[in-house]
């Protein structure tokens, strides 16, 4: 199977449960979910005239929108020859659940890796069952895109992007829907590092025992 995909480096997860494990990061091509605080906006078009080898996504200097199509044993292939010492892999993107990731998953783990997906949960989820899987929930879309609620249930953690007090409000009745006794993560996260929705994520994380997720890649200026 081929996956378009936009990077591949290695740095620290920045966000949510796992923040601060190095990680290698599987970026895809492709998004039609639209969110408004999107900030990988260069990965929604899987434009033909973009579409480049392998080579230009491993030489990038900045982000862009070229992509190369990738099978899983040129992605194993090039995290070997690579020398990065980490075993935890984030697919992230774009929007990955747009792709059966079963292959991918179920490639890496049998070559050592821990995987985790990044995901809006608005695609039904296609990886393997060891798979730590990142939902975001998307709320206010323009587009008729909506977070599934078997994505949901599938999730083993709900990062939610936080604005405002209201946000919380919504979240809260997001969490009564899911009807299952599951003991997932729920990691708020300040949107654009604001410090007024900084403060209402300590607050809520606070009296919850919840994660707080504040995007340490962009204090550290790593990608
Ligand atoms: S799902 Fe991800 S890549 Fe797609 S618009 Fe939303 S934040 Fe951006």
């Amino acid at each position: 199977m081929l996956y378009p995909i936009n990077e591949i480096f290695h740095s620290l997860q920045g966000e949510g449960f796992y923040s601060g494990v190095p990680a290698i990061f599987i970026r895809f091509q492709g998004c039609s979910v639209g969110c408004q605080w999107c900030d990988t906006k260069y990965t929604w078009k899987q434009l033909s005239n973009k579409m480049g080898l392998l080579k230009d996504i491993l030489l990038k200097s900045k982000v862009s929108n070229i992509w190369s199509y990738l099978d899983c044993m040129t992605v194993l292939s090039t995290i070997v020859q690579k020398e990065w010492n980490a075993n935890h892999i984030v697919i992230t993107g774009g929007e990955p659940s747009m792709h059966d990731l079963r292959p991918l998953t179920i490639f890496l783990e049998k070559n050592g890796f821990y995987c985790q997906l990044e995901t809006s949960g608005t695609y039904a989820i296609n990886c393997s069952e060891k798979t730590w899987v990142t939902v975001s929930p998307k709320l206010d879309l323009k587009s008729d895109n909506k977070t599934l609620m078997k994505s949901l249930i599938r999730s083993d953690e709900i990062k939610y992007l936080v604005n405002s007090e209201l946000d919380i409000e919504i979240l809260d009745k997001l969490l009564l829907n899911i009807n299952d006794d599951k003991k997932r993560i729920i990691s708020l996260q300040p949107i654009s590092c604001n410090s007024i929705a900084t403060n209402i994520c300590i607050k809520n994380c606070l009296a919850r025992n919840w994660k707080l997720s504040i995007q340490i890649h962009r204090y550290l200026n790593i990608r």
